[in-house]
């Protein structure tokens, strides 16, 4: 039993035994469309079809901004904010832990990301990014510059998994995540260990 008061949030490998029991997380040889290889697979949505899982992902990621004392002065005021579909059960999840006001997420339209809820300025609360995965973490910068142009200020963003080689922080605000992992990525087959192995690669999308 745990204090009153005191919400446990689930280890790093406790986390990684999910997203592995999922399916979310694979080991192996992978090659992207861009022909990067890697020996690990991530991919999220898996972890979140299962509605009891997304629900233990999204409760644990909620609670790193709960603590925070500029997140938690401000519900239930605040939007919960996904950069793409892969962050809207995230977003979701969070906010029903935390209570909060309002959310929105952005799609890609003609090249350009963009709120799919067409919001004017003013419209926006105080607000959190939340993704699934950050990988290079492109995505939450093009979501933070929309915000700003609405307006809005950023107090808190973070994923389920962030890749190390993604910034730890934006826009003055760090990222939170439930799992930071060292991914290799090996730029050719020459690069590549499992490549000299020979063993059989698998084709996969981000
Ligand atoms: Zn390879």
């Amino acid at each position: 039993m745990s204090a009153p008061g005191v919400q446990l949030i689930p280890s790093s490998e406790e986390i990684m035994k999910i997203l592995t029991r999922t399916a979310a997380f694979r080991e192996g040889h992978f090659v992207y469309p861009n022909g990067k290889h890697t020996a690990h697979y991530f991919q999220m949505p898996l972890a979140f079809r299962y509605y009891d899982t997304a629900r233990v992902l999204a409760v644990a990621l909620s609670r790193k901004f709960r603590v925070e004392r500029d997140i938690a002065s401000q519900l239930p005021k605040i939007s919960i904010i996904s950069p793409a579909s892969g962050g809207i059960p995230v977003a979701f999840g969070v906010r029903d832990a935390l209570n909060a006001e309002q959310i929105y997420w952005a799609e890609q339209e003609n090249g350009k990301r963009a709120f799919r809820q067409y919001v004017n300025q003013g419209e926006i609360n105080p607000c959190i990014i939340v993704d699934d995965i950050i990988r290079s973490g492109h995505a939450i910068e093009e979501t933070v510059e929309l915000v700003r142009a609405l307006g809005a200020p950023i107090i808190g963003c973070g994923a389920i998994v962030r890749f190390t080689s993604a910034p730890d922080s934006i826009a003055g605000v760090p990222i939170k995540s439930l799992v930071e992992f060292d991914e290799k990525y090996y730029d050719s087959a020459d690069a590549c260990g499992d490549c000299k192995k020979g063993a059989p690669e698998e084709h996969v999308r981000f």
